[in-house]
């Protein structure tokens, strides 16, 4: 048997009340000097209500506590204190329904807390992860554009490049043309001025027409 009170299991003295529970000394005490009502089912008790009795009582309690008594009381006796077994264990039962019950939802209850909190990091992780992304995306934007850009000015320089070729080549040519149609004069320059100069007693002039021997 146990106290319906603090559920403990009761070893010899305890409380019976007329409401049918049980209760160890400590409780019942605890019951007169406070509000006086059953903690089970809350009916107003008085000590008149409530009578000491023993969970585990002796061999001489046994042998002399029914003397004198008759069958058919035995049996009335009998059978009430059966029905109050019976619901004491049907009390227990439904105690430690309830203890059971309380632990799992204290346990989904902490499960859920920890659910919520996963979800939250998780919903906090895939929002930067979006910022991200949209980041990337901006990067990836600008960076074609940057792309674009340099290909137009790459183009640009190209064409540039190929104008300038062109012209240079123009311009090779012109001074090939220009070369070669000149070519044969200033020989004829150079053996008309220079050479005799070299057997002439007078340096000055020679000097002056060295000077565009060089240059050239
Ligand atoms: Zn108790
Ligand atoms: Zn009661």
């Amino acid at each position: 048997m146990r106290c319906n009170a603090c559920w403990r299991e009761l070893e010899g003295r305890a409380v019976s009340t007329s409401c049918g529970h049980l209760l160890c000394t400590e409780d019942a005490n605890k019951i007169l000097t406070n509000d006086g009502a059953c903690p089970i089912c809350e009916q107003v008790l008085s000590k008149s209500l409530m009578k000491p009795v023993d969970t585990n009582p002796n061999e001489e309690w046994i042998n002399m506590a029914m003397a004198a008594i008759s069958p058919q009381i035995l049996m009335k006796t009998a059978y009430r204190s059966v029905m109050f077994y019976i619901t004491q264990r049907d009390l227990e039962m439904q105690y430690k329904m309830n203890r059971l019950v309380a632990q799992c939802r204290q346990k989904c209850e902490g499960m859920q807390a920890k659910f919520s909190e996963k979800m939250d990091q998780v919903h906090t992780a895939y929002q930067k992860m979006g910022k991200r992304c949209q980041m990337m995306e901006q990067e990836v934007a600008n960076l074609t554009k940057d792309k674009q850009e340099l290909q137009e000015k790459f183009s640009e320089k190209s064409r540039q490049k190929r104008k300038l070729d062109e012209m240079y080549d123009q311009l090779r040519s012109e001074y090939e043309s220009v070369k070669r149609t000149s070519i044969q004069p200033a020989n004829n320059f150079y053996s008309r001025h220079q050479e005799p100069d070299f057997f002439s007693n007078q340096p000055v002039n020679m000097m002056e027409n060295r000077e565009p021997t060089r240059k050239g």
